[in-house]
């Protein structure tokens, strides 16, 4: 079969055009359509492939391979007839927008701190690039910068095509072997990268660029970002997330961040606090209910495993025997079993051997859960 003409080359703002169809072969849920000519940009290089209309009939995904484009419907369409085709133009402008900013701003990289692109993912959700050098924050900043100064300049994108020979002597970034037909993608003053994707047609288009967040990565950095209509949705995103959590706190935008730092130190004390008087009250409690008793067995709701540990520690002295605090966390028990006078190491092993229970620890205290119930757990204390 031959090579699909692709006529996003011809014209990379074309929503519509007409083409006959080759083929239309039935694969599991999908038709799979080839054309003679087609605008639809196939996944590669990252990038997820463009979405639309063949003859009315959604197109789902878009591949290529050996030059021939692959269109996935959900129905069929007959072979030998002519079709109208539609481009989701939206969202393949989106895409043009992000991938014409991520050449902007990996170029930067590139140019102002030597590092390099080393992979790239674009999709409806998704829009990451990968360094292979570490970036500070500031770092960031100042290369986004850079990138929304040259996008308002609005320069011309332009292409060119070297021979293989000519390619050698020039300067561009490239992830892929040097070959004949390479499509260079240069944005004056910012970059030169070899790319077969759709971009824009002047740097303006872009509008804004905005870097939403990073992740490390062993020896580099991955960069999440927003360009154009994205940057737009999720600077939106963030304001109606800033200003409705400040009018629900009745406090400024601009002063939130203090106001969370407040709330949180407030909260923090109270839980302090609120620990101190459960360790009290649940001291006073066991030494009341088990005057007589050789054994303490405790169940506490609302105390971590640092309080049990005070509890358990102050109880020890006063008893003969052991002194067990249990706190319920999801169908299981937490415990912690002290003793001043008895070698809790042993009592662990009997427990094991006995109960659903893995615990470990010092003869004079041992830590562990249990799936026991409440009322086997009152039997755990000899
Ligand atoms: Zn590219």
């Amino acid at each position: 079969m031959i090579k699909t003409k692709e006529l996003y080359y011809e014209d990379q703002y074309m929503k519509s055009f007409t083409a006959t169809v080759l083929e239309c072969t039935e694969k599991g849920a999908d038709y799979i359509i080839v054309l003679d000519q087609t605008a639809f940009f196939p996944e590669q290089g990252g990038q997820s492939s463009d979405t639309g209309l063949i003859a009315g009939i959604p197109v789902s995904k878009v591949t290529i391979s050996d030059g021939i484009i692959y269109h996935y419907c959900n129905d069929a369409v007959p072979e030998g007839f002519l079709v109208e085709c539609t481009v989701d133009f939206d969202r393949r402008f989106s895409f043009m927008q992000c991938h014409s900013g991520e050449h902007m701003f990996s170029g930067t990289v590139h140019n102002l701190l030597g590092g390099e692109n080393v992979g790239f993912h674009l999709s409806d959700n998704t829009a990451t690039m990968d360094f292979n050098i570490k970036l500070t924050k500031e770092e960031l900043r100042k290369v986004e910068t850079i990138v929304n100064q040259k996008i308002w300049e609005n320069a011309p994108i332009i292409y060119r095509y070297p021979t293989l020979e000519e390619a050698k002597e020039l300067d561009f970034r490239c992830k892929i072997d040097l070959m004949e037909g390479i499509r260079i993608v240069v944005i004056p003053g910012v970059d030169a990268c070899a790319c077969c994707a759709p971009h824009v047609a002047h740097t303006g288009e872009i509008g804004l660029f905005k870097v939403t967040g990073t992740e490390s990565k062993k020896d580099g950095i991955r960069v999440h970002f927003a360009a154009g209509q994205r940057a737009l949705e999720y600077i939106n995103s963030l304001c109606d997330c800033a200003t409705d959590t400040a009018s629900y706190l009745s406090v400024s935008s601009l002063n939130l961040l203090e106001t969370v730092k407040g709330m949180k130190e407030d909260s923090q004390n109270l839980k302090f606090k609120l620990s101190g008087l459960s360790e009290a009250l649940l001291i006073k409690d066991a030494e009341a209910l088990f005057s007589s008793e050789p054994n303490i067995c405790l169940f506490a709701d609302d105390i971590d495993m640092n309080t049990a540990r005070r509890i358990v520690n102050k109880l020890m002295p006063t008893r003969e025997g052991y002194v067990g605090v249990f706190i319920p966390s999801s169908n299981r028990h937490n415990f912690i079993i002290g003793s001043n006078t008895k070698d809790c190491t042993k009592l662990c092993s009997l427990l094991s051997e006995k109960y659903d229970l893995k615990a470990g620890g010092s003869a004079s205290m041992i830590q562990g859960s249990t799936a026991e119930s409440k009322e086997t757990i009152l039997h755990f204390l000899p």
